[in-house]
Order: C-alpha cells, then structure tokens, then sequence
C-alpha cells in the first residue's frame, strides 16, 4: 500500500491550497448572509479562473472537460478542497452534481451524455438526485412509493420526494421510482431523468435546516411529481437497475464526502490552535496553556490523523480491489470519519467562546450543517450494523482461545 503524493500531485495541491485562502475563503462570509442567487456572478468569475488555471473537474472525464483524476488523487483535492464549504462547487466537483456524472457516464445513452452529461461536467447546469420520499425510510431504500409507469412511450411518474439537493435551479432530476412491481425489492426501481421544466414536476419547497431554507445550490427541495411525463428513452441504465446503480453511486461518493470532511476538520483544527494561541484569558495567559485545551487539541490531531488514514486506505482498496472489497472499509469511514467531524468542530466552537457561536468564523455552519454527516448517504447505525454483521460472521466457525 503506497500513500505517497506524486510530485504532480504535490503541485496540484499546492496551487488548489493557495487558490482557497487567496478568493475562495474571502467568499465565505457573503455565503453566510446572502442568497446563494447573489453570490452566483461572483462564484462563475472564480469557475473562470479554475478553468484557466486547468484544474476544472479534477475526478470528470477528460472527454468532457475534465481532469480524470483516479480516485486516490482526487481524494486529496476533495481534502483540500473541503476546507471552505464552496470549494467543490468552484472546481466543478460538488454534490450531488459529482455523483450524476459518474453514472451518466457509466449508464448514460451517446443522446443522454450530449443532453446532460457535457453540460453538467462543463459546469453549464445544475442537477440533483431525487430518492428519499417523505413518508418512506430512506435507510431502507427498496421501500418506494413513487411509480414510473409506462403509457405510450412515456412513463408517467407520480410521488413525493424530499431532501432533493440542489433541485432549486437544477436542469433536470434523476429520479428513483418503481418501474417493476413484481420483480424481488432490489430488482423493482429504475433511475430517470426527468427534466426540471417538465408539466407535473412541483417544487413544493425548499427544507428549512436548523433554521435555513437555503437556496440554489445550497438547498434541499421537496418536490411532488404529478402525472409527470418523460418519454422512455429517459431512463438511465437497464429498467430495475435504480439500486445496482445506486450502490455505484454512493461508493466513491462515501470517499468524497469523507475526504471533504477530513478538509473540514482541518479547517476547524487550523481555527481552534489559531484562536488558542491567540486569545489572552488573564494578563499574560493565553488558552492555549491550558492543559484541557491542550488535551483537545492532542485528541483531535490523533483522530483527524486516523480518519485521513483510514480513508486513504479505504479508497486506495477501491482503486485496486475494487467495490466490493472494500465495502466495509467504505462503512466504516462513512460513520467514524462524521464522528470525527463533529467532535474537532464541537471543539474548536468551544475554544472559541461565543465568537464561535456566531457566524463571524465557518465554525456555526459546520455544526449546523455537518449534523448530517451521520445522516445521508447511509445513516450511521445501518453503516454499524452493516461492519457488525460482517464482522460476526467470521467469527461463526472459528474457535478463539
Ligand atoms: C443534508 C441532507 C442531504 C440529503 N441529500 C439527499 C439527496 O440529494 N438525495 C436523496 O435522495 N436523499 C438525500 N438525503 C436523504 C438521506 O439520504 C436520508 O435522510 C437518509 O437516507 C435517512 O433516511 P430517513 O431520513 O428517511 O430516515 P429513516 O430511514 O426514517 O431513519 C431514521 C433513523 O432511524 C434509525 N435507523 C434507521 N435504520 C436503522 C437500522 N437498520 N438500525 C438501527 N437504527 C436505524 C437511524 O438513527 C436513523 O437516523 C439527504 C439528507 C440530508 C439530511
């Protein structure tokens, strides 16, 4: 198992961590007060210079204006990157957009690629991922109400669907629906893509979260499809494929989301030392001499420590076993690397008093925000029982003494 950074690599970091601090960084606090609409003319001037700089879309295809990183390098940009909220969104590289562009371009139709695909990875449209329902599970996925079903050459899909990210502006949904009744639960749901402007797709609203409706990119639609009709040739893969392809989805995803929280926590890091270092709490004394601050401190850089690695390790399994060998590395990451994530941030707020209870520094988002970490792409307990099961049933025939 080889960690190293290649000597390219070094220097695309390089360039992404000065590019963060010198024009993404300033942004934050814009992003913090204003709709994500406002921000919009001055975020497409920084897309401008990531493109000039060559460093657009570090994990899309070449073919389409991409960098094609594999997915060890660009574990390491979405590090980098994780450090401000709006870096994947400036490289091209954000949820939920990342995720349908991988499947596009497994699944997608030479009509599909043109229509959606060039134009996501080119940054000229937005897309979101359309699957948890309202009044179903979404730990349990192959519990479905919403229906596609086939009339003419159409499908007519009925059903409502919440949690949508970024469907406020987004071009289209790739929508999870039941296309095949009958068929075993995992062989019953179909992924289609359902343009935004089509007559029974409803925005009905965008979900507050702790507090924020958000908007744009950075929000999470509720969305009813109403007799919502698309012809055929719109569904994406074979019919009854929605949850093989799902698993696809989610798997390097987990490796992206994992790695941006690891940037997160090195943010929050970088602030907590930064504000202990520099905050006077009696005449000559800073907070940063205090042993519980310290103990923080010491526990934090473990833990940021073995998250990264263990991510690293995970991802470096994905990329030369594959999917299903790391399984339970991608498990076990998805819920101790969002544990850890909100242990550095609850810390790093705490040693900054009531400054990081406002919005003057990233901190307040993060933990707002970030509570999701151990909600989506897997909650944590089914991530637990999931390595529990696996875990045990090595232990069934074999004699410990
Ligand atoms: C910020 C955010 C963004 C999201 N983005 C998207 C998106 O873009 N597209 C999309 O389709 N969905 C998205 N989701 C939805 C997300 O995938 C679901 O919320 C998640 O799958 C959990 O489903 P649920 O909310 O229905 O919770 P439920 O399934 O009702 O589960 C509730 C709780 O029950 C417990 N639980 C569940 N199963 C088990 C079990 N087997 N054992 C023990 N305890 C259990 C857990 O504590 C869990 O938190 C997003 C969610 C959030 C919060």
């Amino acid at each position: 198992m080889d960690f190293s950074v290649s000597e390219k690599m070094q220097t695309i970091i390089e360039m992404i961590n000065e590019f963060m601090d010198r024009e993404i960084i300033p942004l934050e606090p814009a992003f913090l007060r204003k709709p994500f609409a406002d921000l919009v003319p001055e975020l497409e001037e920084k897309r401008r210079m990531v493109k000039q700089m060559e460093l657009w879309a570090p994990p899309h295809p070449r073919k389409y204006g991409g960098m094609e990183l594999d997915l060890m390098e660009f574990a390491l940009v979405s590090e980098a990157l994780g450090r401000s909220p709006l870096g994947h969104y400036i490289f091209g590289c954000q949820a939920p957009d990342a995720g349908n562009v991988e499947i596009l371009h497994i699944y997608g139709t030479d009509e599909q690629k043109e229509t959606y695909l060039r134009p996501l990875v080119e940054g000229k449209i937005r897309s979101c991922f359309s699957m948890t329902e309202v009044e179903m599970p979404g730990s349990n996925p192959v519990m479905l109400e919403t229906t596609a079903v086939k009339e003419g050459h159409d499908y007519l899909i009925n059903g409502q669907k919440w949690y949508s990210t970024a469907a406020d502006g987004a071009r289209f949904a790739i929508v999870m629906a039941v296309t095949n009744p009958d068929a075993s639960p995992y062989l019953a749901a179909s992924m289609v893509i359902v343009p935004t402007d089509t007559k029974g797709f409803n925005l009905v609203r965008n979900i507050s979260i702790m507090g924020h409706e958000g908007s744009g990119w950075h929000s999470h639609g509720e969305i009813l499809y109403q007799s919502c009709r698309v012809p055929q040739k719109n569904l994406l893969g074979p019919e009854g494929h929605g949850f093989v392809i799902a698993q696809e989805r989610l798997g390097p995803g987990r490796i992206h989301h994992c790695m941006r929280w690891i940037g997160e926590c090195n943010r929050a890091f970088d602030l907590m030392c930064s504000r202990a270092i520099n905050r006077v709490i009696s005449p000559g004394k800073v907070l940063a001499g205090k042993q519980i601050v310290q103990v923080w401190i010491a526990e934090c850089a473990a833990e940021i420590q073995a998250a990264r690695l263990m991510v690293l390790h995970a991802a470096w399994k994905m990329q030369n076993l594959g999917v299903k060998e790391a399984r339970e590395d991608i498990s076990l990451i998805k819920f101790f690397v969002a544990k850890v994530l909100q242990k550095v941030v609850d810390s790093a707020l705490q040693v900054h008093g009531g400054l990081g209870m406002s919005d003057d520094t990233i901190l307040a988002f993060l933990y707002r925000f970030e509570r999701a970490a151990r909600i989506y792409d897997g909650v944590d307990e089914v991530h637990k029982v999931s390595v529990a099961k696996r875990v045990l049933r090595d232990y069934e025939n074999r004699v410990v003494r």
